[in-house]
C-alpha cells in the first residue's frame, strides 16, 4: 500500500504565491491544500488534520499570528508544525512569530528549495511517524522497519491494521482523535471503511496490549487517545 502523501494546509491569499508554493510542494511529493482566509483555514482544520500550515502573515480577515494563537491555544492543533511566511525581514516580527508558537519562518520571496528543506527538517523534527526510528512508551516499543511490537522486551503478535494504528498513537502521544481522524490519518481518505470498524481495532489492539492495554484510552463521545497519564 502507497504512503500517504503529506497534506501541507496553504494559507495564503495571494493567488500567485499560492500557485508558486502549490507547485514547489507538489514537486517534493506533498499534497498542498491552498486555503485564502484565516476563516477557511480554521475550518479546514475541523474536517481534516494536515501535518505542516504554511502560514501567511497578512490575511484579509485576521492576521496570520492571531490564527496561530488560535491554532496554539487549541488542545487538538496545539503541536501542529507551523512555518510563518511573511514578507516582513524585520527582525521584530519573526521574533514575535517565534513567541507565538511558530516552528520556523520564511521570508519572502523565498527560494523554492529553502522552503522545500525547512519543510523537510520541520516534518523530521515534529513528525516522527514519517520516520523510521524505534518509537517506545511506557512497556510498549515498536520498530517500524522490522514491523515488530514488544511488550516489556517480549515479542507481541499484532495485525497489520493494529500496527498502522498503534504506529500513530505512539507517534501522537496524548492527543485525542476521533473515529473519522483515526480512519483518515491511519487507513487513508480513499479507504472506505466504516467509523465504527476503528472501534474493532482499536479492541484488537488493546488485546494484543495485554496489562498495557489501559495506554489506549476512550475518551467518551470524542474518540481515542494513547495516553501514560
Ligand atoms: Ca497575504
Amino acid at each position: 500500500m502507497a504512503a500517504e502523501p503529506i497534506r501541507i494546509l496553504v494559507v495564503e491569499d495571494e493567488p500567485a504565491i499560492t500557485e508558486l508554493l502549490s507547485y514547489a510542494l507538489r514537486d517534493a511529493g506533498w499534497l498542498p491544500v491552498p486555503v485564502a482566509t484565516a476563516a477557511e483555514a480554521w475550518s479546514e482544520l475541523q474536517l481534516r488534520l494536515p501535518q505542516l500550515i504554511l502560514l501567511d502573515w497578512m490575511l484579509p480577515d485576521k492576521s496570520g499570528l492571531r490564527l496561530l494563537a488560535q491554532i496554539r491555544a487549541d488542545r487538538q492543533f496545539g503541536t501542529l508544525p507551523v512555518i510563518m511566511l511573511t514578507a516582513k525581514s524585520m527582525e521584530e516580527d519573526k521574533i514575535a512569530g517565534l513567541n507565538a508558537g511558530a516552528d520556523d519562518y520564511v521570508t519572502k520571496p523565498f527560494s523554492p528549495r529553502e522552503l522545500t528543506a525547512r519543510i523537510n527538517a520541520l516534518l523530521r523534527r515534529k513528525a516522527p511517524e514519517h520516520g523510521q526510528q524505534l518509537v517506545r512508551v511506557g512497556p510498549v516499543s515498536l520498530d517500524p522497519l522490522s514491523f515488530e511490537v514488544t511488550l516489556d522486551g517480549a515479542r507481541i503478535e499484532i495485525g497489520h491494521a493494529e500496527f498502522k494504528l498503534l504506529k500513530f498513537f505512539l507517534t501522537n502521544p496524548e492527543r485525542v482523535f476521533s473515529r473519522s481522524q483515526l480512519l483518515d490519518k491511519v487507513w487513508g481518505d480513499h479507504v472506505a471503511i466504516e467509523e465504527r470498524t476503528v472501534d474493532v481495532h482499536v479492541l484488537r489492539l488493546r488485546k494484543a496490549l495485554k496489562h498495557a492495554e489501559n495506554l489506549i484510552r476512550t475518551v467518551r463521545s470524542v474518540g481515542y487517545m494513547l495516553s501514560e497519564r
